[in-house]
């Protein structure tokens, strides 16, 4: 873009010039629609999402024999829901501003196998690729106990596939420690901002790291181009896919029976609002859209991005979607918030799930960093810095009232509610990495 482009899109839309400026913005969506008028958009359905969860089922019994600290949780991967108290008094402390109702932390970040929300689109795009080979060839059927796919005949008959991903860390480890589980041959394209550690995890696992001085956005291209050379590479394709974006919608459903057993109501007098960490947009898409499928209009869902990588906000708010990239307007992309650290978001998830997502806001790095150190102290967790994106949130939606009316959500209604932080990474992070974040919160 050149500065007369980028003059007439801040005169169409002055938010824009506080991007550019780096500030921390709050946008509340005036183009939500309920879910019924918004679903049609979105052009993935419950059964879709039921046959994922349906999936997931069947390779329980391979997870819980390839995985053992998948035991106690029978071989399903989903992770725990904590009332922060003391860390909310913090918050409201820290912000100045009341927060009503009550907060939650969504442990994401402690799934099992890779130890982040990637946990959940990344491995069930493997396994369902893995089963669709495997039932073409005849070795698998769906009524099988899939647990026989942990046999050296099955990882002899995959080894002859290879799986490559760009990532900027989490959905690489994902892909690659369960790829290399199952046999696969499996190339992760890391951006430059990927953690060294990670990098070292996978390589250990057996995965072929392939490292870039660029960011992820040159990372996932090139991997790109190298997998469509060899037909028996699968490419599993962050920006675009239903698949994985279908696996991170199981969490709906999921959420909605942990509440259940919790006593914690959602409806129109308690409502629920959910904050989520966005990069690239299929995680934090892929579950708001779950979200709404069990929760209906009572859920409010409310995008993250660092301010040095704002994508989301930028695609949306201007409607140019995957037609803009933060980089056009010299925003630099840099942030240590590495999940986070994408210039373009997805345009398919952004045009899906426009209308049914409340609000957008923006952090400095440095307000993470405070974050980290402060949910650490209060509440002894330890979480990386992106994970950390959604906690500004409740003093976000507290401190705006013209949305709140927007919503119809009183003083009542608000007292009631939900807020629930959802924590996307940071459960396997070495104990030295995350001295050094708590360092770097104190400086
Ligand atoms: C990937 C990631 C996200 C965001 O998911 P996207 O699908 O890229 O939007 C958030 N937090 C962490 C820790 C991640 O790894």
């Amino acid at each position: 873009m050149n500065t007369r482009e980028i003059e007439k899109l801040v005169a169409q839309y002055p938010l824009v010039q506080r991007l550019i400026g780096l500030e921390e913005v709050t946008w509340f969506n005036p183009n939500t629609v309920t879910l019924q008028q918004g679903l049609p958009y979105v052009g993935l359905t419950q059964k879709e999402v039921d046959e994922a969860e349906a999936r997931l089922g069947r390779f329980a019994s391979y997870l819980c024999q390839a995985f053992p600290e998948t035991q106690k949780m029978n071989g399903i991967i989903e992770s725990e829901v904590v009332e922060i108290p003391a860390m909310q008094g913090a918050l409201a402390a820290r912000y100045g501003q009341t927060i009503a109702g009550r907060v939650w932390l969504k442990k994401d970040s402690h799934l099992p196998i890779s130890g982040s929300i990637k946990a959940r689109g990344g491995i069930y795009e493997v396994l369902t690729h893995a089963e669709k080979l495997a039932l073409e060839a005849g070795m698998l059927s769906v009524d099988d106990d899939y647990s026989i796919m942990n046999t050296d005949r099955f990882r002899q008959f995959f080894s002859q596939y290879s799986i490559a991903v760009g990532s900027t860390g989490n959905l690489g480890m994902s892909i690659g420690i369960m790829s290399a589980k199952l046999g696969f041959s499996v190339s992760v394209h890391m951006s430059a901002d990927a953690r060294e550690w990670k990098k070292r995890k996978l390589r250990e696992h057996g995965v072929n790291v392939v490292e870039y001085a660029q960011d992820y956005g040159v990372a996932v291209a090139q991997g790109r181009v190298q997998a469509s050379s060899d037909p028996r590479c699968f490419f599993i394709d962050d920006e675009n896919s239903k698949t994985l974006f279908l696996g991170y919608a199981v969490a709906g459903g999921r959420l909605k029976k942990q509440f259940e057993q919790m006593n914690i109501v959602v409806d129109k007098n308690h409502p629920l609002f959910v904050y989520l960490p966005c990069g690239v947009g299929g995680g934090p898409g892929g579950v708001a859209f779950g979200l709404k499928l069990a929760f209906g209009d009572d859920v409010h869902c409310i995008f993250a991005e660092p301010t040095h990588s704002p994508c989301m906000l930028l695609g949306v708010h201007t409607g140019l979607h995957d037609h803009i990239a933060v980089q056009d307007l010299g925003i630099d992309n840099v942030t240590a918030a590495d999940g986070l650290a994408v210039g373009r978001a997805s345009g398919f998830v952004g045009r899906a799930m426009e209308r049914l997502l409340d609000g957008f806001y923006t952090l400095s790095d440095s307000e993470m960093y405070s974050l980290l150190a402060l949910l650490a102290n209060e509440e002894n967790i330890q979480l990386e810095p992106s994970a950390l994106a959604g906690m500004a949130g409740p003093a976000r939606v507290c401190a705006h009232q013209h949305y709140l009316d927007s919503q119809k959500i009183g003083l009542e209604q608000l007292n009631n509610a939900t807020h629930l932080v959802w924590a996307t990474g940071g459960g396997m992070v070495p104990a030295e990495e995350m001295a050094n974040y708590i360092a770097a919160a104190k400086s």
